[in-house]
């Protein structure tokens, strides 16, 4: 199978091949050829498959195949839950439309207004938009949404994460009625599929495997460590195999603060990367990090959502994810594109629960692996985990080199809520479309 075979026009071909794909992924194979008809979709796939260009490319060719006269207007809508993954997704409609006439803008908050006011004077045929933003240039009337022709929701599940609902439907609002719907989402909840029915119309359903499930590239490995020796773990992990380009998951913003301030400390270069930054600190560390200057970028869930790093060659949960399904978002984050990456969790006594029911997602054991010096003291008691983080990882742990006498008797902290409002997102709530499934096509994942 090859682009040009989904009918792509020879421009976009061309950008697709010197960005050096050779073949569409499956969830690209499927969801063109809907998309050029012009018709809805519900796509449940995660950043990894391929999905952006999966939209992107025949998004590009609809504008394309339609040319407008006069000003252009706004005629395609991409709304992302992050401002990384509207940069990137912005990054790759600019890629993929190199060779076209078209414009494109991206836009989220965290940033000065003005000069997005001032973009939105000149030509923008695309516009890539993080729901709150564009709510603030809707109600300062800096925004003409009345001649939008494709509407793209991407990672739908996580915008609900993180209560975006209403900003959705308030732009939702203003859209003309006819229009073409693309919805992207990595789990299919009750709650997305009701934001589906209301939006979609005979939609085409398409669905990849989530990456891991076949993914053997990815070498997954639990080390056992008490909860207050993780960081002398991390470190020495990181040094003895000298480790570059890891992505470090905590669950708490403040948990990455600490963990990236003690690496520092211990000459491992790292930062934290979450909500809190400001957009510029953001860019600053994954350029960073990308560039392989950074050794280290310590993460929450969301945050790291939209990072879109290929070949990542270390994934670590400093913490497992008190939701299972997080542990396959995370690891997904190595071991893309074919390259082989490896996932390793420490795992103290706390976290006895959350890995039984991560290996029962996944559907096997992760084979365990025991460093020396680090075994994990059978003396120490789980203690439960208060929707928050560790003592170990929360700023007041002791550090490396520290004797191995389990906690230290102080009382817990609640710590911050997951991080993402309205976190506790239920389990096991993604799969074969559950319930309505007009049309569905399934694929295994990346076939690579
Ligand atoms: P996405 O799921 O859109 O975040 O894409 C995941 C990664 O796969 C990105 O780094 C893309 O650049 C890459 N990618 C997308 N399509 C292809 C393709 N057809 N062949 C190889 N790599 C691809």
């Amino acid at each position: 199978m090859t682009f040009s075979a989904l009918g792509l026009s020879a421009e976009i071909v061309r950008a697709v091949s010197e960005r050096g794909y050779t073949e569409p992924t499956p969830i690209q194979a499927q969801a063109i050829p809907v998309i050029l008809k012009g018709g809805d979709l519900m796509g449940g796939a995660q950043t990894g498959t391929g999905k952006t260009a999966g939209f992107t490319l025949p998004l590009l060719q609809r504008l394309m195949t339609k040319p407008v006269t006069g000003k252009a207007p706004i005629r395609a809508l991409v709304l992302t839950p992050t401002r990384e993954l509207a940069a990137q997704v912005e990054e790759s409609v600019r890629e993929y439309g190199k060779y076209l006439p078209l414009r494109s803008m991206m836009m989220f908050g965290g940033v000065n207004i003005n000069p997005q006011i001032k973009q939105l004077h000149g030509r923008v045929d695309i516009l890539v938009a993080t729901p709150g933003r564009l709510l603030d240039h809707l109600q300062q009337k800096t925004v003409d949404l009345s001649r939008v022709e494709i509407l793209v929701l991407d990672e739908a599940d996580r915008m609900l994460d993180m209560g975006f609902i209403r900003d959705i439907k308030r732009v939702l609002a203003v859209l003309p009625k006819q229009r073409q719907n693309l919805l992207f989402s990595a789990t299919f909840s009750d709650e997305i599929k009701s934001l589906a029915d209301g939006l979609l119309t005979n939609p085409a359903l398409i669905e990849v495997a989530r990456r891991n499930q076949a993914n053997e590239l990815i070498e997954q490995r639990v080390y056992p460590v008490d909860r207050e020796r993780k960081r002398a773990l991390l470190t020495h992990l990181i040094k003895e195999h000298n480790w570059f380009q890891v992505l470090v998951f905590t669950r708490t913003k403040h948990g990455a603060n600490n963990l990236a301030e003690y690496l520092n400390k211990d000459g491992i270069t790292a930062m934290a990367i979450h909500g809190n930054k400001s957009q510029a600190a953001r860019t600053r560390a994954l350029a960073e990090f990308k560039s392989g200057k950074l050794q280290v970028l310590c993460a929450t869930d969301i945050a790291a959502r939209g990072i879109d790093i290929s070949e990542l060659p270390h994934v670590v949960n400093y913490e497992l994810p008190n939701v299972a399904e997080d542990y396959v978002h995370r690891i997904g984050r190595t071991g893309r594109a074919g390259s082989e990456g490896e996932a390793s969790s420490l795992v103290c006594i706390d976290e006895k629960k959350l890995l039984h029911d991560i290996e029962r997602l996944i559907k096997r054991e992760i084979p365990v692996v025991q460093v020396p010096g680090f075994e994990p003291d059978p003396r120490i008691k789980a203690e439960p985990i208060l929707n928050g983080q560790n003592r170990g990882q929360g700023g007041h742990g002791q550090g490396r080199g520290q004797p191995r006498s389990g906690h230290s008797g102080q009382p817990r902290t609640g710590g911050a809520p997951r991080t993402g409002a309205g976190g506790g997102k239920p389990a096991g709530g993604h799969g074969a479309g559950r319930g309505a499934a007009p049309v569905l096509h399934r694929s295994g994942g990346r076939g690579r």
